[in-house]
């Protein structure tokens, strides 16, 4: 899952460049999907789901054609992306609003940083600039940042590489820890850096378990398996 913040003022038109992005991605058979950084409320006063909330729930759910979640606290971007990554399978999610993230941007005023990919006058864009933008897009961005700070990409630490994907520099596929990033760790909300091998031998410990387990069918498990253990009061 790439991840494309879109960054500016109030009334610099983001919302229409996230839309206009999100399209053309579509268009290309990409899954996508959006976060939006509001000071608002979302909840609608008067509905049900805000009379749960104004009782004292913490978390509310409201759950039909479509489901979300309202949750009391404001929650870290890097929290929203781990639970984001475990709850649907995206290609690119669209950041709205998230000006200090470390993750590439497109700022829609002269605002710009080390993580800003490019600068756009969204009241001057037309049809025709949105194709080449998500070129640019598709070249520039890169997933959730790993932190393994390994040094293996060749760069001092994933911060240093991550500058270098939005100069163009180099690209997320020269990450060696993201290539083999098929078992993930949290403490808590900490992410924990796996090598190489003990990745493969939680992996092979773990399925191998799972495999032979009687409720488990005969095929080898092709799915992802997410493991939790609970080891405190929650
Ligand atoms: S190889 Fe990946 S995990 Fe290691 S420093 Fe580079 S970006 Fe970070």
């Amino acid at each position: 899952m790439k991840i494309i913040g879109v960054a500016g003022t109030k009334n610099t038109g983001k919302t229409t460049l996230v839309t206009l992005i999100v399209s053309e991605l579509v268009r290309r058979g990409y899954r996508v999907g959006t976060v939006k950084h509001t000071h608002h409320d979302l909840d609608l006063e008067g509905k049900d789901t805000w009379k749960h909330r104004e009782a004292g729930s913490e978390l509310v759910v409201g759950s039909g054609e479509t489901t979300f979640f309202l949750i009391k606290d404001e929650l870290k971007l890097d929290k929203i992306l781990k639970i984001i990554n475990s709850m649907k399978e995206l290609d690119y999610l669209i950041i709205e609003g998230f000006k200090f993230a470390n993750y590439p941007k497109i700022s829609t005023d002269d605002v710009k940083d080390e993580f800003t990919i490019t600068n756009i006058n969204v009241f001057q864009i037309h049809e025709e600039d949105i194709p080449p933008l998500v070129d640019l897009l598709e070249e520039r961005t890169y997933g959730i940042i790993p932190y393994g700070n390994c040094g293996e990409c060749g760069f001092d630490n994933c911060l240093d590489m991550a500058r270098a994907i939005i100069r163009g520099e180099t690209s997320e596929k020269e990450c060696k820890m993201k290539k083999i990033m098929e078992v993930e760790l949290y403490i808590g909300d900490e992410p924990i850096h796996l090598n190489p091998f003990v990745q493969d031998f939680i992996k092979k410990s773990v399925l191998g378990m799972i495999n032979s387990l009687k409720t488990h069918g005969k095929e080898p498990i092709q799915e992802n398996v997410e493991l939790i253990i609970r080891n405190g009061e929650n």
